[in-house]
């Protein structure tokens, strides 16, 4: 529909783009509820040993359940919470919730895994973040060494120094920091060197380029060695088929996280896996709520 406005003026009508912007504008606002009103919730995505298929830990991953606009991912309301700073809030009620379902699992008996939880960079920017942490370990009573926080490159772009001492400061809590979405952004070598890392995250771009370019498998494989070099873990993140499988356990990655054994679950659906522990691939598998 285009509608004339004055004389040689036309204004297209883009429905779509008013809907996305009326919908941004809504949640942007709707993010302060959110946390008070119940409305967002935790999935767990199991990260498994490539060798024995064990589960080793589970990642956290929040989701929103907005009244009207139903399910939006994670992607689409955490870099609007971002821009407005209710990443804060966000992030202080994932850590909290995290902390306090791993202590849960424990008391049932479950043997201990590592809850690995993304930190955005303005959370961890913030300078009571450390202190923070801390404090949600004491008050939820977990072990610091089965509590890791993923951080991104962007966290690392910032000022050297701060960044560092804040590293140590986790590091001395008893935390331990892994490095998400390697290979997504300018990843840079130079940060695993310069910081004391302990897991490297690749992004599940890796794999789509190992599917779609030979020569992306050389480069994938040169990363794993390094980083076992280093002594680092690695993750392949966005394993989702047998062959991918056979591939990164063959260049020696120990651990992944992927479709193939597991979608995130909410917590009901991933108690039992937890207590079998060992997960075997999952072909096929109708999709919980909230995975399309
Ligand atoms: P991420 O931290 O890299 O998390 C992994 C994402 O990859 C998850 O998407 C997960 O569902 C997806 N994934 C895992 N395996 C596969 C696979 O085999 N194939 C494909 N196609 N995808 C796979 P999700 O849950 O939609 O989260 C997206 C991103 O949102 C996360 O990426 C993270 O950057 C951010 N995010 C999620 N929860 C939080 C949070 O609590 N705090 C912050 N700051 N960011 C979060
Ligand atoms: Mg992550
Ligand atoms: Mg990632
Ligand atoms: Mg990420």
């Amino acid at each position: 529909q285009a509608k004339k406005k004055g004389i040689n003026q036309v204004v297209i009508y883009r429905p779509h783009a008013d809907v996305e912007t009326y919908k941004k504008f809504t949640l942007m606002t709707d993010l302060r509820k959110a946390v008070q009103e119940d409305e967002l919730l935790l999935h767990f995505q199991p990260i498994i040993q490539a060798k024995s298929q064990k589960i080793v830990a589970t990642e956290a991953l929040v989701r929103w359940n907005h009244p009207e606009w139903g399910y939006i991912p994670p992607n689409e309301f955490i870099s609007l919470a971002e821009e407005n700073g209710f990443i804060n809030a966000i992030g202080d009620w994932v850590l909290y919730k995290a902390c306090q379902q791993l202590k849960n699992w424990q008391s049932q008996g479950i043997d201990p895994i590592v809850m690995s939880v993304n930190v955005s960079a303005i959370q961890f920017d913030q300078d009571s973040f450390v202190s923070h942490v801390k404090s949600v370990i004491e008050e939820t009573g977990i072990d610091p060494k089965y509590l890791r926080l993923e951080i991104t490159e962007n966290v690392l772009v910032e000022d050297y120094v701060q960044v560092k001492e804040k590293l140590e400061q986790l590091k001395k809590l008893g935390v331990s920091i892994a490095l998400d979405d390697f290979g997504k952004g300018y990843s840079s070598l130079i940060y695993l060197q310069h910081f004391n890392i302990d897991v490297l995250k690749v992004d599940k771009l890796f794999l789509k380029e190992v599917e779609e370019n030979e020569k992306s498998k050389d480069l994938l494989r040169t990363i794993v060695e390094l980083a076992n070099k280093l002594s680092l873990e690695v993750v392949i993140e966005g394993v989702e088929s047998a062959p991918q499988f056979e591939f990164v356990k063959g260049i020696g990655a120990n651990h992944i996280q992927g479709f193939l054994f597991s979608k995130p679950l909410p917590e009901e659906e991933l108690i039992p896996k937890l207590y079998e522990k060992y997960l075997s691939l999952e072909i096929n598998k109708p999709s919980p709520i909230f995975e399309k």
